[in-house]
């Protein structure tokens, strides 16, 4: 390609609302250009580069059994309905209706479809396993659509769906597609953490996030300083608690002893307080935490949380915990004084003496780290009164779950080493779904003895076009882009550095052809603009190197630079071409 037929249009100034590099890198580099709030046309280059990334997620899907089918879009309400989902997913779903009033979906993920499809051809076990996906299109309308291509409300994900006979045979396919995320992301040359997810909305048992890791990464991990244990924030899980983190340790680190009794505690209403007040670490005392929680069919009722003192509850577990036994609450949201109030309690002196009596809660949990703990101090339930030497031992019928989040510092649950917390950008999130959706959709095959058995499900969900991004902020430099081997958009650009000299000309056009010949995707820059300029560009929008036909060419020297690092060499006129396909193809 020669770089004056390219439409590529580079900028100086990278939009305002861009905070991360990778946003400011492919708008400037003429990668992609917004149409509207988390949308966005891709340019050739960018288009180069989602097919790169489609190209490698294809040849690994497709090397492993799977086979690709391609969904529609525009999805009919009906079916969402049929799953429960409609209500569900909340507002990132867009509902529409056509000229006829029929209802429809734009589908944000296609587990309803996809059930479908194989409702309608499967009948019998003999069929099984089958994997279907499709590399296309989905919106969510995201509340904060930002960071460019990191998250948009359209944008194109592989999403891969399995079918199985038995829970085993899901197992397996799981651990099938584990390691194909991994030969994937080593493809696309960037540095992983796979962990333990949450399964949100979709559903299901197990379910594992592939994330790349980037301090700018939405995601808080968890990680074992030790072993390989890792988790999204959301689910992590850490060794049970018996004593005060070692650096926190305010007070005594050992329990306070006293007998059962009711304080006065004028106004003291927080965990420092109450700390300071009994000049006991908040390890002992009792945080309670009240949310309200919304109902699929829209009612909000107050739910009750309590964790140690010097911990704090996690959205997501204590959406879990409430779930646990029938899924019909979507969120949880901040609970007012006058909620609070009007439950009959007092903001700041809220325990779990009488609490069930007093609110008629149906949810009402303690964190695993509280269970039989004893020499505790909780609120009263009574404006300015706590009690002291509480042992929750003694009360019948407590329900504990796992409620906090774990913290740096805190021990890893599988062996003992430090947890501390990295940053990662989700690429990758595979789940085992089971039977939720064929179970809803009435989706079932014939098995061996002729038995009518619903579908055993998992998905498998990945970033087409959030991967862009998140291998530049892995890759990139103060400069620009730096792509990867098998995810760039040219392996070379020749660049003339003067096009009025003759013989540089000459010599470029040579290399370029030869290059091409022997399948190289290179650029020629022939274009009549600055050395710097054409420099620019290339840090730019980062090929992967730059061949400099300069004035050393007299002396039948050229320049070599590789785009990683900036790495320059000097190689010989005479055999530059094998030079540069042997570094390329190696
Ligand atoms: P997130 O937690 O980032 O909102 P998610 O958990 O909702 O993502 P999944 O439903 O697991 O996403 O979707 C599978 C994959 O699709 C994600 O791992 C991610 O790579 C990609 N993806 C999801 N939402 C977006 C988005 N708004 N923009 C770009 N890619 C996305
Ligand atoms: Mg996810």
């Amino acid at each position: 390609m020669l770089f004056s037929q390219l439409f590529l249009t580079t900028l100086k100034d990278a939009p305002k609302d861009a905070i991360l590099k990778s946003h400011k890198y492919l708008v400037r580099g003429g990668f992609i250009q917004q149409m509207g709030s988390g949308i966005y046309n891709f340019l050739p280059l960018g288009k180069k580069l989602l097919d790169k990334v489609r190209y490698i997620v294809k040849e690994e899907m497709d090397s492993v059994g799977a086979q690709e089918v391609l969904m529609g879009f525009v999805t009919p309400a009906e079916l969402w309905r049929e799953s429960g989902r409609y209500e569900k997913y909340g507002d990132e779903l867009l509902r529409f209706t056509d000229r006829k009033e029929n209802e429809f979906v734009l589908g944000p993920t296609h587990e309803e479809v996809v059930t479908q499809m194989v409702k309608n051809s499967v009948k019998s076990y003999k069929q099984l396993p089958l994997h279907l996906y499709q590399i296309h299109t989905k919106f969510r309308d995201e509340m904060r659509p930002r960071f460019g291509l990191m998250r948009g409300r359209e944008f194109i994900m592989k999403d891969g769906y399995s079918f199985h006979a038995s829970s085993e045979d899901l197992d397996r396919e799981f651990d099938v597609m584990e390691q194909t995320y991994k030969r994937i992301l080593t493809r696309m040359g960037v540095t992983y953490k796979i962990v333990e997810a949450d399964s949100g909305a979709i559903g299901g048992s197990g379910s594992k996030e592939f994330m790349v890791l980037a301090p700018c990464g939405e995601d808080t991990i968890v990680v074992c300083e030790h072993c390989d244990y890792g988790a999204n924030i959301e689910v992590g899980k850490r060794a049970h608690r018996s004593a005060p983190r070692a650096h926190e340790v305010r007070y005594d680190s050992n329990a306070p002893q006293g007998d059962f009794a009711r304080f006065f505690t004028p106004n003291i209403k927080d965990m420092q307080a109450l700390s300071d007040f009994f000049k006991v670490d908040r390890f002992y005392l009792i945080k309670a935490i009240v949310k309200k929680a919304r109902h699929i069919n829209g009612s909000a009722e107050l739910v009750y949380f309590f964790v140690r003192g010097d911990d704090d509850g996690e959205e997501t577990k204590m959406l879990n915990a409430i779930n646990a036994h029938q899924a019909c609450y979507i969120a949880l949201e901040e609970a007012s004084i006058e909620d609070i109030g009007q439950a009959g309690l007092e903001a700041g002196f809220i325990g779990p003496y009488a609490l069930r009596h007093i609110t008629h809660a149906k949810h009402i949990y303690f964190d695993e780290s509280l269970k039989d703990a004893q020499h505790l101090i909780c609120g009263a339930n009574e404006k300015d009164w706590h009690f002291v030497g509480v042992n929750l031992g003694e009360f019948e019928g407590l329900v504990y779950a796992d409620l906090v989040q774990v913290k740096e510092g805190d021990l890893c649950h599988k062996c003992g080493g430090k947890l501390y917390y990295t940053k990662g950008i989700e690429v990758g999130h595979i789940f085992k779904l089971g039977t939720k959706y064929s179970y809803a959709l009435n989706a079932q095959f014939l098995d061996k003895n002729g038995k009518a058995q619903d579908f055993i499900m998992g998905c498998y969900g990945f970033g087409i076009s959030r991967i862009l991004p998140a291998i530049l902020e892995q890759k990139s430099d103060e400069l620009g882009c730096v792509w990867s081997k098998e995810v760039s958009v040219f392996d070379i650009v020749i660049i003339i550095s003067n096009i009025k000299d003759k013989a540089q000309s000459e010599f470029a056009y040579r290399i370029y052809n030869e290059l091409k010949a022997h399948g190289v995707d290179v650029l020629l820059d022939e274009r009549d603009e600055r050395f710097g300029v054409k420099m620019k560009d290339f840090e730019l929008v980062g090929f992967n190197y730059a061949l400099i036909v300069g004035k050393g060419l007299e002396n039948g020297q050229l320049e070599l630079i590789r785009r990683e690092g900036l790495v320059k060499t000097e190689l010989e006129a005479a055999n530059v071409c094998e030079r540069i396909i042997h570094l390329i193809k190696e």
